[in-house]
Order: C-alpha cells, then sequence, then structure tokens
C-alpha cells in the first residue's frame, strides 16, 4: 500500500454532495446578506486556531458515510504502514513507533524481526542485542525493556500467543490503549479506533470527531462511523493526516472531504463554472 496520497479523485461525488447538503458552510457563506437586520452573527474561528474547529455545526451521519465513502474510494483496501509478519511481530513494531516514524521502525525492524519472530526468540536474543538493532528509534532503552518484559510475560501467562482483548494487552508493558486497538485492528479485524496524532488532529479539525484526548475522539468515532467502514475506518484517516490534512500546510486544495470540512482555515475550492 505503502505511500499512496489520499488527493482529489472525485470531484463529481463533491459537487453532488454540495448539492445535497446545503446548509455546509460554504453555501452559508453564500447566503450572508448585504444588509442584515439581524445582530446574530456567527462566531468568528479563534485567530491562530490551528487544530480545532471550534463551535461548528456537527456532522450528520450522511456527511460521515459520505465522506468515508469518498475516502475509501481513493484507497479501497488501506493498510498499515508498519512492516510485521505475525500478530508478535505486529505489536513490537507497534510499541516501538510511539514518537517515532513508521519508517524510522521498518528500516530498525526489518533486519530484526529476520532473526526474530516469536517471543521466545526475543527472549533469547536479550536486551542488550535488542538495543543494538533498535539503537536509531527514539526512547530505544525504555522500549527494549519493554519489548523483552512483554515478550517474558506471553511466555509465562498466554501460551506465547498475542491475546486478543483490549484489557488483556493493556496488561503488557509498553502497551496503551492506542497500541491495544491497532493490535486488535490489524491483526485480529476488530473494529477499534486508534487514535494517533493525525486521527487526533483530523477528527478536531474537521470537526467530525471532536475532543480534547485521544479518548475523546475515539469514543467519538465508535459512535459515528457506520458499517462498512468501520474495520478500516482509523486507517483512512491517519493515510489523510499523514499525507493530506498535513498539520503544518494542509492539502485543502486537493482534498477529496473539503466541502464537508469544517475547518474555519481551510482552503476552498474555486467555483469551476
Ligand atoms: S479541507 Fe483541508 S483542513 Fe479540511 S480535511 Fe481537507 S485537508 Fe484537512
Amino acid at each position: 500500500m505503502g505511500r499512496q496520497i489520499i488527493q482529489a479523485t472525485a470531484k463529481k461525488k463533491r459537487k453532488s454532495l454540495s448539492s445535497r447538503n446545503s446548509s455546509g458552510p460554504s453555501s452559508a457563506r453564500a447566503k450572508t446578506p448585504a444588509k442584515a437586520k439581524t445582530p446574530a452573527k456567527p462566531k468568528a474561528p479563534k485567530a491562530g486556531s490551528k487544530g480545532k474547529a471550534p463551535g461548528t455545526k456537527p456532522w450528520t451521519a450522511a456527511e460521515v458515510e459520505e465522506a468515508f465513502q469518498r475516502l475509501a474510494a481513493v484507497i479501497p483496501e488501506p493498510r498499515g504502514e508498519l512492516e510485521h509478519i505475525n500478530p508478535y511481530t505486529l505489536l513490537v513494531a507497534v510499541v516501538l513507533s510511539a514518537q517515532a516514524t513508521d519508517a524510522g521502525v521498518n528500516k530498525a525492524t526489518k533486519p530484526l524481526f529476520a532473526v526474530v519472530d516469536t517471543p521466545q526468540k526475543m527472549v533469547a536474543l536479550g536486551e542488550e542485542r535488542l538495543r543494538e538493532y533498535i539503537k536509531t528509534i527514539g526512547l530505544y532503552n525504555t522500549k527494549a525493556k519493554n519489548v523483552i518484559a512483554l515478550s517474558q510475560k506471553l511466555i509465562d501467562e498466554h501460551n506465547s500467543e498475542v491475546p486478543a482483548a483490549r484489557e488483556v494487552l493493556e496488561t503488557l508493558p509498553g502497551v496503551g490503549r492506542k497500541t491495544a486497538n491497532v493490535v486488535l485492528n490489524i491483526a485480529f479485524g476488530e473494529e477499534t479506533f486508534a487514535v494517533d496524532t493525525h486521527v487526533f488532529r483530523v477528527g478536531n479539525r474537521t470537526g467530525m470527531a471532536p475532543g480534547k484526548t485521544p479518548l475523546e475522539v475515539e469514543l467519538k468515532l465508535e459512535k459515528i462511523v457506520p458499517p462498512p467502514y468501520r474495520v478500516h475506518a482509523h486507517h483512512w484517516l491517519i493515510l489523510h493526516g499523514r499525507y493530506v490534512c498535513k498539520a503544518q500546510r494542509p492539502l485543502c486544495e486537493t482534498c477529496v472531504i473539503n466541502d464537508l470540512c469544517r475547518w474555519p482555515q481551510k482552503t476552498t475550492f474555486m467555483a469551476s463554472g
């Protein structure tokens, strides 16, 4: 799957939804009267508001569905970008990926997973040699300690298998809710919504799933994402955030959900006539 960029390929769809949802932000602007008697004015976005779309109208169920339909049309079978060969190596890769890029983790794990693909082999490798493999990854000392400890725990308590339950996964050293959600989703096909920095930004910026914490965004997504998009939803949002709705310079001009997005500072499309 790699670095597919989610870009504008659904102009027609945007147009059709815009006409269906005439109460959207664009049409609201177009209706502003020259001499309005009413004192009611829309709240202006705070200056410098970079990440959130405060005070905006919540997305309708139809809009959420439309957004995922478009994202799915661009990437029908999205996959995580962390390389792995089984649930165990996926778990290790996700633990290593905290505050690190997937590309950086993949670079380190390629030679590691060529020789270590089970908890037993990891424990046999030992913390010191593991550190050598992953020393290019941030926080590698702590991560090496956690990987060895979680491998030992899998051997001792889980028959060397990766458990398929969030509450059990979260008892493993170095495994938090996000890591558990990623493993449950990718390894076991569960409808979980792992919220990383990209999903958090997209959820808040677009106004689709606003929340002050990753958990709030996750629970919102859990509530609003309809089938059949639930399994892949977090992948679509990650890829959208990573390659289109970037933190510094979002590519609004080529964004397939531009007309749905509530971000006050988005770059809107020019009318194409
Ligand atoms: S329109 Fe811009 S801000 Fe909104 S989702 Fe698309 S890229 Fe992000």
